[in-house]
C-alpha cells in the first residue's frame, strides 16, 4: 500500500512541482495524460522545473499629487517637499 502511494507521488511529481507556475494547467495535463509514457513524464518535469512562477503585482493607489520618495520608496503626502519617512527632499 505504501509503495502505491509512493508510485502515485512519483508519477504525478511534475504536477505538484508545477502547480503554482504560470503553466501549470499544461503541466498537469501533460502529466495526467502523457505520464505513462517515460518521455512524457519527463519532458513534464522539465517544464515544470524551468516554467516561472506567477508573477505577484502590488496595486498601490496613489492620491493625485501624491510622489514616491526616491530615497526610501515611501508615499509622500501631495504638495508636501520632505518625505515623512526619511527627511528627504521630494
Ligand atoms: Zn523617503
Amino acid at each position: 500500500m505504501l509503495t502505491l502511494l509512493f508510485l502515485t507521488f512519483l508519477y504525478f511529481l511534475p504536477a505538484i512541482i508545477g502547480r503554482d507556475k504560470r503553466d501549470a494547467a499544461g503541466i498537469i495535463l501533460l502529466n495526467l495524460f502523457l505520464g505513462w509514457t517515460v518521455i512524457g513524464w519527463v519532458i513534464a518535469l522539465i517544464w515544470a522545473c524551468t516554467a516561472e512562477p506567477y508573477a505577484l503585482v502590488h496595486f498601490v493607489p496613489v492620491p493625485r499629487g501624491g510622489r514616491f520618495c526616491c530615497q526610501c520608496g515611501s508615499l509622500t503626502y501631495p504638495g508636501a517637499h520632505f518625505c515623512t519617512a526619511c527627511g528627504r527632499t521630494v
